[in-house]
């Protein structure tokens, strides 16, 4: 029986500790809470960092919901992949995704600074 994407969706944010495929941020997965909280941050500065499941191949270019398929990523850098016409593949949106946050263009500095330095 094929699993429903939102347990997919919670199978990869575990198999990824957490963390987005494109960005590495830390994700929250039910309530931004399970980041303010632990990063002492207001839950509008995560509400980009919600975990959504995202498919490799687009579920309109024949991408299965299966597991192989699916990877967690925040809802920023799903979103953004998606507003190309022809999204980029997922090596070159995850390039492209660290460049821009090297540059402090894609989620806002001070947050990726925030928990990054508090990594684990
Ligand atoms: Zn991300």
């Amino acid at each position: 029986m094929p699993k429903s994407i939102s347990k997919l969706r919670i199978a990869t944010y575990k198999r990824q500790q957490g963390r987005c495929f494109y960005c590495g941020l830390p994700m929250w997965l039910k309530n931004a809470d399970e980041l303010t909280a632990e990063y002492g941050v207001k839950a509008s500065t995560v509400v980009g960092l919600q975990c959504t499941a995202e498919h490799l191949v687009a579920r309109q270019d024949g991408g299965a919901n299966a597991a192989d398929n699916i990877v967690a990523a925040c809802k920023t850098c799903n979103g953004r992949r998606h507003r190309k016409a022809v999204p980029l593949s997922p090596e070159n949106h995850r390039r492209r995704v660290r460049a821009r946050i090297l540059g402090g263009k894609w989620h806002p500095q001070a947050l990726v600074q925030l928990l990054h330095d508090r990594a684990p």
